[in-house]
């Protein structure tokens, strides 16, 4: 290739246009969907964020509100009253809501990308038909079930099982730390997807209803270190019948659903993580300009520059590879675990690297509750966390590499 070649490809008319092509908003669509997530924000989940934190609140009715706003249901199929639209729609919804309440965003994500999705992706029409709709319109608060007690990561090892019991199964076991496990005081959530074993290391994934006789609230978590605004529970079934028509798919198909959703899951948890870097970095920087010491602004600062500056590049490299991993995303397949991995574990020590920074330049201010950064900080620490570890990450990347060097130029 000559030097000259460049220059004359991109006289010819046509051949720069991807030049235009806008990863964070490639459509129309996305461009109003983002208009919409940021006008919602502004006017009504910024003035209620703080203060769901400190009550430990899950505000019912700004998730009635969402839904009224279509935003339950971005992913869900237009026939059953979502939108049908893209993983960069749900990755802006995750990252935008972040920019001010992750606690609220995390109940939202439970409910429509670990519930609903899954549902509508794993369950047959029947099952579709009884808990879409209801999902999108944010009548029904749903969750998932797959943490126990006493096993996490080691998904295979869970205790709560379903023994075949007439034309359905019983249900027998504990679930913990689920995300809107209930939505008020001693008030269960509405609908789960349960994973429980059917045989030794063999898993099926189940829809439980609230009023299931056995089916019980445990208890609610209180004093976690973030993620207030939602509900973490502990989830009871003591004999639970379930009918057969609530197995999704067929027995022993739960892994696979696990494996399905996993992916859009963890890609969404990571656009939370652009969402609390994104504020972070915005706070800082303004700080840094009003405070002075010394007799300067603090922005001057080597230092703090290094702070302002770091945040910032790691952000857009965040930002960066989750919308190009979503823009790939195929919602209804599988097999990009490794960037959906990558995504995590990336972006989420990103943006608590940026909590952490905002609230080093804020100095004493940033360590005070009612400074939005160290709130941020505390919910930043979940997704390294939440939906899986990121030493699982680190695993499952290894795994899969090794599996598939070529992975690495994908
Ligand atoms: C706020 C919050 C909300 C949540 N929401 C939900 C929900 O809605 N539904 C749900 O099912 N779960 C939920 N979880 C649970 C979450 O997904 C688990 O906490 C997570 O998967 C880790 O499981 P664990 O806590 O049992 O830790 P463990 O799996 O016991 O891990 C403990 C430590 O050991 C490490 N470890 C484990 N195995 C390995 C290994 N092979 N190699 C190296 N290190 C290893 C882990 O990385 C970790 O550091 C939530 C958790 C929190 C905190």
């Amino acid at each position: 290739m000559t030097a000259m070649q460049p220059a004359k490809l991109a006289s010819e008319p046509g051949r720069e246009a991807w030049r235009s092509f806008n990863l964070y908003e490639p459509t129309p669509e996305h461009a109003l969907l983002a208009g919409t997530l940021r006008a919602f924000v502004e006017r009504e989940v910024e003035p209620q964020a703080a203060d769901a934190d400190r009550k430990e609140h899950f505000n019912r009715e700004l998730f009635r509100r969402a839904g009224e706003l279509g935003l339950l249901g971005l992913t869900l199929p237009e026939a059953y009253g979502g939108s049908g639209l893209d993983a960069v729609a749900a990755v802006q919804l995750s990252e935008i809501l972040s920019t001010s309440d992750p606690g609220f965003c995390l109940a939202v994500l439970a409910h429509s990308i670990l519930f609903a999705h899954n549902v509508a992706l794993n369950g047959d029409e029947a099952q579709r038909a009884r808990f879409v709709p209801k999902s999108a319109s944010g009548e029904w608060v749903g969750g998932l079930c797959m943490t126990e007690p006493e096993v996490g990561t080691d998904v295979l090892a869970m205790r709560t099982s379903a023994r075949r019991a007439g034309d359905g199964y019983r249900i027998t076991g504990r679930k913990t730390f689920i995300t809107n496990g209930g939505v008020g005081d001693g008030e269960l959530g509405d609908a789960f997807i349960v994973y429980a074993a059917t045989a030794p290391r063999e898993i099926s994934s189940f829809l439980v209803e609230k009023g299931m006789p056995g089916f019980s609230l445990g208890q609610k978590w209180h004093d976690k270190l973030g993620m207030r605004a939602s509900f973490s529970a502990e989830l009871v079934f003591d004999d639970v019948p379930v009918p057969a028509a609530n197995l999704m798919g067929k027995r022993g198909d739960g892994t696979l659903h696990m494996m399905r959703n996993l992916e859009i899951e963890r890609l969404t948890l990571a656009a939370m993580s652009l969402g609390i870097a994104q504020r972070c970095i915005e706070v800082m920087l303004a700080y840094a300009g009003d405070r002075k010491a010394f007799g300067r602004p603090i922005r001057d600062f080597g230092q703090i520059q290094r702070h302002i500056a770091e945040a910032f590049a790691e952000y857009r490299a965040a930002r960066a590879l989750v919308y190009d991993v979503a823009r790939r995303l195929d919602l209804a397949g599988s097999g990009q675990r490794i960037d959906a991995d990558a995504t995590k574990l990336f972006a989420s020590q990103a943006a608590k690297r940026a909590a952490d920074s905002a609230i080093q330049v804020l100095g004493g201010y940033g360590y005070m509750g009612e400074y939005v950064v160290s709130r941020l900080w505390r919910d930043a620490k979940l997704i390294e966390i939440g939906g899986g570890t990121l030493e699982a990450h680190h695993k499952n990347l290894v795994k899969e590499l090794a599996r598939n060097p070529h992975a690495i130029r994908d």
